[in-house]
């Protein structure tokens, strides 16, 4: 069968072809401590599922406005005023299938032939994948540990070129958990005023799994606003990945365009999930504080369970639910199946197979030498895929 050469631009998501794999092994009876999951495993909160239930009884069964209800839009306006600082109306919000599709809409509304985003790595596997979907061409900037992984005003001003479109960024970082603090944002916004035909996409998404202090927006400094667009959502800090909803908040046009791309792409998100959702946005943060404190007794835990492995080295998470440890040390050694480890797609490959716990590797996040470890699971798992992941490092030769 001849399949269209789009499909030929862009690569299957890492993350998901090991949750894939992963449940594979499991449907064969083989117990898999699953390391690799990008969703909290909380349940949703008691009265946000009310709200959904509700939703049902009064009928909430018809096609929905495509940018989505305008009550929504205004909740999630009310939202950013409150908890951001940042003004935005109606208009200017597009309601989707989660915040990937944001994404995906932004770019297919942004993004031609040369034109040259600059992702800083490590990144969320995405954004590369949908950037060369639309014929983009993607510039990565490498970061460093050192660095706590966060790109500096000089390296954006060096890959600034008259081609570049986009900047594109997630604080809280999905693989890393850096996070940019409000003076760090402050000296980007410095240099994007400089450069006042890039757009800057700034991914939001774990925006309450932070715990190093307030959740900062590039978006707060005037000088720029009118550039960015801020990416959020339920999935993360409300534990609602499965109901699919996300937002845009962004300057009309783009908004506008978005909702072109969306309306032949699905329509308007799910009516059941947008009523849940105005009571997630309007109510209070106590299960989300529950949520947060829990990760961060887990980062810590895993911290300590990391540290008694030889030859890793890992940075301390400030967000997220991940950590990235770099494991380049065990490259070029060998299974006691002889089988050879030469990047960290082998380890997690042998990891999996051989030690039943499943992680993502690095080269998915635009970081080869590393592989992303996710806490989103209970202690009690975690300290089980640590000894899996311990215990087979031990063996290679
Ligand atoms: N952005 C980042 C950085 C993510 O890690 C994810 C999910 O893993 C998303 C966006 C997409 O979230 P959703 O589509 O579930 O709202």
């Amino acid at each position: 069968m001849r399949l269209s050469s789009l499909l030929e631009r862009f690569n299957e998501p890492e993350t998901l072809k090991m949750a894939k794999l992963s449940r594979q092994l499991r449907s064969s009876g083989i117990d898999i401590t699953d390391l690799s999951l990008g969703e909290p495993d909380f349940d949703t909160p008691d009265h946000i599922k009310q709200a959904a239930k509700k939703a049902i009884d009064d009928n909430f069964s018809h096609y929905t406005p495509v940018s989505g209800y305008l009550d929504l839009r205004e909740a999630i306006c009310a939202k950013l005023e409150r908890e951001n600082g940042l003004h935005f109306t109606p208009e200017q919000i597009t309601v989707s299938n989660g915040a990937k599709q944001c994404i995906a809409n932004f770019i297919l509304s942004l993004i031609d032939d040369k034109c040259e985003v600059i992702i800083p790595t490590p990144y969320w596997v995405t954004y590369s994948e949908i950037v060369k979907l639309a014929g983009g061409k993607v510039v990565l900037v490498k970061t460093s540990s050192n660095n706590g992984y966060k790109i500096t005003p000089q390296q954006l001003e060096e890959a600034i070129t008259p081609f570049t479109r986009l900047f594109m960024f997630s604080s809280p970082c999905n693989p890393t958990g850096a996070v940019y603090s409000k003076e760090e944002l402050r000296a980007l916004a410095v240099v994007f005023s400089r450069h006042p035909e890039v757009m800057i996409m700034s991914d939001e998404i774990y925006e309450y799994i932070n715990f190093s202090g307030r959740h900062e927006s590039i978006a707060q400094f005037p000088e720029i606003k009118d550039r960015v667009i801020v990416i959020n959502g339920l999935s993360k800090g409300y534990a609602m990945t499965g109901y699919r909803l996300g937002y845009m908040a962004a300057p009309e046009v783009i908004a506008r365009a978005c909702d072109k791309v969306q309306g032949q792409f699905t329509s308007g998100v799910n009516a059941v999930t947008q009523r849940a959702a105005i009571v997630a946005l309007s109510g209070g943060h106590d299960s989300i504080d529950k949520m947060v404190t829990e990760f961060k007794n887990r980062r810590d835990r895993v911290m300590g369970l990391i540290s008694s492995i030889p030859g890793i080295h890992c940075s301390v998470p400030p967000g997220a639910f991940y950590v990235f440890p770099d494991v380049h040390s065990y490259f070029g050694k060998s299974s006691p199946s002889g089988a050879n480890i030469a990047n960290a797609d082998d380890l997690c490959m042998y990891f999996l197979n051989e030690a039943h716990v499943s992680v993502v590797t690095g080269r998915a996040f635009g970081e080869p030498n590393c592989i992303r470890i996710s806490f989103a699971n209970s202690i009690q798992n975690i300290e089980k895929g640590f000894e899996k992941i311990k215990n087979a490092l031990q063996q290679l030769r």
